[in-house]
């Protein structure tokens, strides 16, 4: 397969199984938001994906582009105290958009280490800033009210990042290599494929919602941590349904189930298994101590001021939003590459994220107001952050009501081998 084939199949598929969208759906596509937009590194696959939304029927396709060497124009020569501005206008047409019932498509092609030189303080800002100025965006899109998908294309600084051995010209060929494997493109027909994966997580998730487990039990190097579920807690996986009842997959690759954590049942401690790329620095070699839900204390080899930052932004950043378990033969794993990026990363791992549940995650939370959610054990934040807990030595029992202790991952696989 030719790149433009291949960037022809990954547009497809991320329209017909990411966002499966509908013909009359509006089309718009962003990047990570404190870069303005989508990299422009990403033009071509963003041409063909409008390609493929206009032959599904959108009347209308649109991209918000954002330049990473004008975000360090910034940082190089705007005054500091401005670093927290952000746009006014952006927040308020990406709600107005979700809020029409149009789709939704992040496509990440960025410079982890993009601002790695600049000063923590001044990144940990602006991330807040982005942070709380996209708040009601990032509640529209956690409650599925449009469909909405993240995506990945290859972009030079991030392939330099992941294969800095290789020569400069083969770098970008071998990221793309990756990205598409992972995605099943060298599959003979990837959206069938994607059809297979998608039911098998789906039946995960619903042997763990019979199951209701109250807490969960994690040990592992460095991580001895009872984790509660609240009663109500739904597992999901990765094909959601949108408020208008249309069925979208929200991450291309996705290899997670998920539920909600308790924001108050979390007790012990807990130790990162990866680096997590924020805000444009990496955060390494970190462990977490909850009590009663909150983050007590901190450490981390690499990072530590801009992670103390993120669990400093508001109260609900330093709980836990989002459990997720992914088994340690994942195809992310088995790759043995970090892709300094949770959209891979994520799904190499079991995680939690800290900061906002999902309203989708508890039964009946898309009827909840913030109060009803929270009463019901479910974090509100500006931010949600996944990070890595998981490995080939991570062991997961879940406790039953009656507290019958099953096991459910051994050393990093699932227990229970098929259901
Ligand atoms: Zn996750
Ligand atoms: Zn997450």
């Amino acid at each position: 397969m030719t790149r433009n084939e291949s960037y022809a199949s990954y547009a497809d598929l991320t329209v017909k199984v990411g966002l499966n969208l509908q013909p009359g759906q509006r089309l718009l596509i962003i990047g990570p938001l404190a870069n303005g937009g989508v990299s422009l590194e990403a033009a071509p696959l963003v041409r063909h994906v409008a390609a493929s939304a206009y032959q599904a029927g959108a009347p209308l396709v649109e991209a918000i582009w954002g330049d990473e060497p004008m975000q360090l124009t910034r940082f190089a020569s705007a005054r500091r105290e401005t670093l927290t501005q952000y746009s006014t206008w952006l927040p308020k047409a990406l709600v107005e958009h979700v809020d029409a019932g149009h789709a939704m498509l992040s496509i990440y092609a960025n410079d982890p280490d993009l601002l790695e030189h600049e000063p923590p303080e001044d990144v940990g800002a602006l991330q807040q800033a982005v942070s709380f100025a996209v708040r009601p965006f990032r509640e529209l899109i956690s409650s599925n009210r449009t469909n909405w998908a993240v995506v990945a294309a290859p972009a030079a600084g991030w392939a330099a990042k992941m294969f800095p051995a290789l020569p400069p010209d083969a770098r970008m060929a071998r990221l793309w290599d990756e990205i598409s494997r992972l995605c099943r493109l060298d599959r003979p027909d990837p959206i069938a494929a994607w059809n297979v994966h998608l039911e098998s997580l789906a039946a995960r998730a619903a042997y763990l919602n019979a199951k209701q487990y109250t807490t969960l039990k994690y040990s592992g190097p460095g991580t001895d941590l009872t984790l509660g579920l609240p009663a109500g807690h739904v597992w999901v996986s990765g094909r959601t349904a949108s408020r208008a009842g249309e069925p979208f997959t929200a991450n291309l690759p996705t290899e997670e189930v998920f539920t909600i954590a308790h924001r108050e049942v979390v007790e012990g401690t807990v130790r990162s298994t990866k680096p997590l790329s924020y805000g444009g620095t990496l955060i390494e070699g970190f462990g977490l101590r909850f009590e009663r839900g909150r983050v007590v204390s901190l450490a981390a080899e690499r990072g530590e001021s801009v992670l103390r930052q993120l669990v400093d932004t508001d109260e609900g950043a330093a709980r836990l939003g989002e459990v997720a378990l992914v088994p340690h033969s994942s195809p992310v794993s088995q790759s043995g590459l970090l892709f300094y990026n949770t959209l891979f990363d994520e799904n190499a791992a079991s995680h939690v994220a800290l900061g906002a549940a999902y309203k989708f995650t508890i039964s009946g939370g898309d009827a909840m107001d913030d109060a009803q959610f929270e009463g019901a054990g479910g974090n509100r934040s500006a931010v949600h952050v996944d990070f890595m807990i998981g490995s080939g030595e991570l062991d997961v029992d879940g406790v039953g009501r009656n507290g019958t202790v099953e096991p459910l991952m051994r050393r990093g696989e699932w227990a229970v081998a098929s259901v």
